[in-house]
């Protein structure tokens, strides 16, 4: 069946326990949800429908996204520890000369 389990079954939308169980044809995770054949949407213009697909494309930008922004705020926070360990270099060392001027 070319769209066994490409979308989510109802019992998962509306919270409840599905009556098929495993033999359900719909999926009853996101882990569990296949994508559907590359060859559908030439046979099925509208299946899935285009706006399906944009939302599944801009999800999917979006997600891209989220992990870029994800990256760079970490590479950021690296940077912000580095920087601070320089500083905390530079005051100890500033205090060592100080200490030797100074005893
Ligand atoms: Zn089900």
């Amino acid at each position: 069946m070319y769209n066994y389990k490409t979308k989510l079954c109802r019992s998962v939308t509306h919270d409840y326990v599905c009556r098929w169980g495993d033999n359900c044809t719909f999926a009853h995770s996101i882990e569990e949800c296949r994508p559907l054949p590359k060859w559908i949407p030439s046979i099925w213009n509208d299946f899935p429908s285009e706006r399906e697909q944009q939302l599944a494309e801009v999800t999917a930008e979006l997600e891209k996204a989220r992990e870029a922004a994800q990256e760079r705020d970490m590479y950021i926070a690296k940077l912000e520890q580095k920087v601070t360990a320089y500083i905390k270099r530079d005051q100890e060392l500033q205090h060592f000369l100080q200490s030797l001027h100074y005893v």
